[in-house]
């Protein structure tokens, strides 16, 4: 199979010709059709995050199909299409694990990460973490859903039931989750870079209220919001914004560090706080209401060899909706 490889952080991915896959006891080998790519990706090639497992397929937004099982996996048929997400182990016994919080597992293996994703033609995953992809989407459109929706939601829902919600940072994942808060009957006032105006256009067409960009006050106060873009400043930005009881929350792996600020601007019951992965249940939740509302996914398609320009297309920001990598037929451009 081909696969774009890391070999070592900080270095371009390059494209490599490896062995295929056997998937192991409890295990589906997945021909991938599409895979998302994330910030987290980023994260991982530019060396923030210290530990990935080396040499490395990222990507753990995939979409495919299962063209194998191992010793006892039974879960899905052959053929039928399944995502692998980030989640892609737990260990089942730690305090997190036994209540209700594997997304926290001291021990878990991430896709992508821990274990090699879908920056490749074929993945293999313990089927327990995947889950099935509702009709009705084209392959590369339910890509993000994965991460930049997923985990989107898990931090909206660490949003309670504020009304007024900002999002800091317009890229993959808050395009989707503007419109799950629309759905929702939040209003939401999207902050881009400052002269983004495409941008902004983008979020008001996806249901935001107001758009403006970060360093502009919004025009009503923030019963909560969330911080998409790596930037720790924009914490205490969305704070000095926020109402009594808001809560703002980091949906991001990693971040700049958060300045200091005057305790006054937290007093009145307001919160700083972190999402961190995914819980199976937060998956299956989520693949429903995407499907239920329906969520529609902007994507920008790159072939697979040109995982690197997609990374960089997600670093500049220039981007509207999803970068994702399309296995199927490459050159198509963006859709
Ligand atoms: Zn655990
Ligand atoms: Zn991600």
């Amino acid at each position: 199979m081909r696969a774009m490889i890391l070999e070592r952080q900080r270095q371009p991915l390059a494209l490599a010709e490896l062995p295929d896959p056997r998937p192991g006891a409890g295990e589906v080998l997945v021909s991938v059709r599409a895979c998302g790519v994330c910030r987290t990706d980023l994260h991982i090639a530019d060396g923030e995050l210290t530990e990935p497992k080396l040499p490395l397929a990222m990507g753990h937004q995939i979409v495919g199909t299962v063209a194998g099982a191992g010793e006892g996996a039974e879960r899905f048929a052959e053929g039928q299409r399944i995502g692998v997400p980030w989640l892609g182990w737990t260990c089942g016994e730690c305090r997190y694990c036994t209540s209700g919080r594997e997304n926290l597992c001291d021990r878990a293996g991430f896709t992508g990460y821990d274990l090699d994703g879908g920056y490749a033609e074929l993945a293999v995953a313990d089927e327990r973490y995947c889950f099935p992809i509702p009709e009705g989407y084209p392959d590369e459109r339910a890509a993000p859903l994965l991460c930049a929706g997923l985990i989107g939601y898990r931090a909206l829902r660490l949003l309670g039931d504020a009304e007024r919600v900002g999002f800091y940072g317009f890229g993959a994942s808050a395009h989707i989750l503007c419109q799950v808060a629309a759905h929702q009957g939040r209003r939401v006032f999207a902050f881009t870079r400052a002269g983004d105006e495409e941008g902004q256009d983008f979020a008001r067409e996806l249901g935001a209220e107001w758009a403006g960009s970060s360093d502009e006050a919004p025009p009503e106060e923030l019963d909560g919001a969330i911080v998409f873009a790596p930037v720790g400043a924009l914490m205490t930005v969305a704070l000095r914004h926020s109402a009594k009881g808001a809560r703002i929350v980091s949906a991001g792996i990693h971040m700049s560090d958060i300045p200091s600020f005057p305790y006054e601007q937290l007093w009145g019951e307001r919160s700083l706080a972190s999402v961190a992965n995914l819980t199976r249940q937060d998956g299956e939740e989520f693949m429903a209401l995407a499907s239920r509302i329906p969520i529609r996914t902007e994507v920008a398609l790159h072939p697979l060899e040109a995982a690197n320009e997609a990374l960089d297309s997600v670093r500049s920001g220039r981007l509207k909706g999803a970068a994702v990598l399309s296995m199927g037929d490459p050159g198509r451009g963006s859709t």
